[in-house]
C-alpha cells in the first residue's frame, strides 16, 4: 500500500465538527491523484463528519462535509472548507463503511445521511457514487447544496438524492454577485430542474441584517419559491459569528465583523414573508 493510500485509510473520520480549523489535510496528495479521484468518485475530499444534527434533513442525520466550493459567501462560516486540499481524502469504501456502521440507527432515528460542505458538487462523481451505495443500504440521502453546479447531475443521478436542502443566497443578481462571486441564474435554473422532476427540496436562506434582508427581494424569491410547488418548508437561518475566527486564522479580510445576528422579529418578518406565500418557513 502507498503511503498515500495509508494515509487515507488512516485519518481519522468521526466525531469532528465543522467549526474546527482545518487546512492542508491534502497537501501531499499528488495532482495525478486528485485529478483522477475528480474523474472517477472513487475519493472524496471531506473536511468533517458530524453525528446527531437534527437540522441538516429529517430526523437525526449523519453528515459529511466537503471540502472545496467555488462561491465566496461574505458570511461563509467554513472558510477552510474553499479548498478542496484542506480537506481529508477519503477513499469511498471507506466513507461507505462509515455509513453503513450508523445505517441502522439512522434508519431507526428517521433520520439519514446528508452531504454538505463546502459545496458538494464540485465532487459531482464522489457525490453520485456516495449517493447510490447509501441509498442502496436503505439510508434516506440529503443534498446541501449551492445549486450552481446542478447541471452536473442527470436527472437518473437525482433519483439517488432523496432530498435537497437548496441554498439560495438572494435573489436579486446584483446582490447576489456581491454576496458570493458568482451569478445567481445557475441555482434558480435548477430550482426550475428540480421543481420539473418533482424533487423534494428544502430551501435554506441566511439571514444577516442590512445584507439579505430586503422586503421586496425576499418577497420575490418567496413568490419565485411558491410557484416551484416542490418546496416542502424553508429555512431562515439567522447569521451568527462562530466563523469570524476562521477568517482572522486564514488572514482573509472579513467584512461582517461589526455585524449583529439578526433580531427575533427580523427572523420571524422573513419567515412571514415566506408563509404569506402559502410556504412552511421555520
Ligand atoms: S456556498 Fe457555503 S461553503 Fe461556499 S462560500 Fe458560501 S457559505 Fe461558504
Amino acid at each position: 500500500m502507498t503511503s498515500e493510500r495509508k494515509t487515507m485509510e488512516t485519518v481519522p473520520l468521526e466525531g469532528t465538527s465543522p467549526f474546527e480549523l482545518r487546512v492542508d489535510l491534502s497537501k501531499n496528495v499528488s495532482e495525478s491523484t486528485v485529478k483522477k479521484a475528480l474523474e472517477t468518485g472513487d475519493i472524496g475530499f471531506l473536511h468533517s463528519f458530524t453525528t446527531g444534527s437534527a437540522v441538516d434533513g429529517p430526523g437525526i442525520r449523519l453528515v459529511a462535509w466537503t471540502a472545496g466550493c467555488q462561491f465566496r459567501c461574505l458570511y461563509c462560516h467554513n472558510p477552510d472548507t474553499w479548498n478542496m486540499m484542506n480537506g481529508m481524502a477519503v477513499p469511498l469504501d471507506r466513507a461507505t463503511s462509515v455509513l453503513s456502521k450508523y445505517g441502522h440507527g439512522l434508519k431507526v432515528m428517521s433520520g439519514g445521511f446528508t452531504l454538505s460542505g463546502g459545496e458538494p458538487l464540485m465532487q459531482d462523481r464522489f457525490v453520485v457514487r456516495l449517493m447510490s451505495a447509501t441509498k442502496a443500504m436503505g439510508i434516506h440521502t440529503a443534498l446541501d447544496t449551492n445549486g450552481f453546479l446542478g447541471e452536473r447531475l442527470s436527472d437518473a443521478e437525482l433519483e439517488q438524492i432523496d432530498l435537497v436542502l437548496l441554498d439560495i443566497k438572494a435573489w436579486d443578481s446584483e446582490r447576489h454577485k456581491h454576496l458570493t462571486s458568482k451569478d445567481v441564474g445557475p441555482t434558480l435554473d435548477f430550482a426550475r430542474r428540480l421543481s420539473q422532476q418533482r424533487r423534494p427540496v428544502w430551501l435554506r436562506y441566511v439571514l444577516v441584517p442590512d445584507l439579505t434582508d430586503d422586503e421586496n427581494d425576499i418577497d420575490q424569491l418567496a413568490a419565485f419559491a411558491a410557484g416551484l410547488g416542490n418546496i416542502e418548508r424553508v429555512d431562515v437561518l439567522p447569521f451568527h459569528q462562530m466563523g469570524r475566527s476562521k477568517w482572522e486564522k486564514l488572514g482573509i479580510d472579513y467584512t461582517l465583523s461589526e455585524v449583529s445576528p439578526p433580531a427575533h422579529e427580523l427572523v420571524e418578518r422573513v419567515c412571514e414573508q415566506f408563509r404569506a406565500q402559502g410556504l412552511k418557513a421555520y
